[in-house]
């Protein structure tokens, strides 16, 4: 199945310049990606750790890939020379962990800190006081190897429009304060939020990047998220 021009081009222009279209490309081939790249595209994103080292081997080196997924700690030297930006840090010794291959590669890695939002228990994150405590620690120097550049969450899968809207507002509102502790060197830019499903509601409360794949590649097959 082709790319889905159309839609990715309609997108682009109501997303503007302001915010960041990230092609979620999980379980498609590198020529869909291709596809988008020969558009212009350069920001894409990934869920799985091997599928993301084995794209980027192949693929033109100005993709800026983003890793979405859970990622587990023991993986995450394999992403540390090149990713642009994980989204997903859920917890401090993956923090730590990433911190410590930055080093390595003499790199600042960009991280979002995901934020638990949803009802779900299998949906990850931090909770509103962590996410205070760990912006605060950050110019403390132990952290040289990571930047965090803001916020990440992923709303309750459901039909109610009210309740991933008072999701997206919650997560807006903790971005917005916890802009305010962010050290200088390490401004918080970033609030990703809203996928195919609820991207609209997601640009209503202040996303200014999302994540989209179905829209752009089409349906994926039934492989776990
Ligand atoms: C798969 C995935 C997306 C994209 O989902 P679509 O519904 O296909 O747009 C966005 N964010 C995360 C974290 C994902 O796992």
């Amino acid at each position: 199945m082709p790319v889905n021009a159309e839609n990715y081009q309609h997108l682009k222009e109501e997303l503007g310049e302001k915010v960041t279209l990230v092609a979620v490309s999980k379980t498609k081939p590198v020529e869909n990606i291709l596809e988008l790249y020969n558009l212009g595209h350069r920001d894409f994103g990934e869920n799985y750790v091997q599928e993301l080292v084995d794209k980027e081997a192949v693929l033109p080196k100005d993709i800026r890939w983003h890793f979405i997924g859970t990622l587990q700690s023991n993986k995450v030297k394999k992403i540390a020379p090149f990713v642009h930006l994980i989204h997903g840090v859920d917890n401090i010794p993956l923090l730590k962990k990433i911190n410590k291959h930055g080093n390595k590669w003499n790199r600042v890695i960009d991280c979002l800190l995901q934020v638990h939002i949803a009802d779900e228990e299998t949906k990850h994150g931090f909770y509103e006081n962590e996410i205070e405590e760990i912006i605060k620690q950050l110019p403390n120097g132990e952290f040289s190897n990571i930047k965090i550049s803001g916020l990440m969450g992923m709303s309750t899968l459901t039909d109610n429009l009210d309740k991933i809207r008072y999701e997206f507002n919650y997560l807006q509102d903790l971005y917005k304060k916890n802009s305010m502790f962010a050290p200088a060197n390490s401004p918080f830019t970033i609030l990703s939020m809203g996928m195919s499903g609820d991207y609209k509601i997601a640009l209503e409360e202040g996303s200014n990047m999302v994540r989209i794949g179905s829209l752009i590649f089409g349906q994926r097959n039934n492989h776990p998220v």
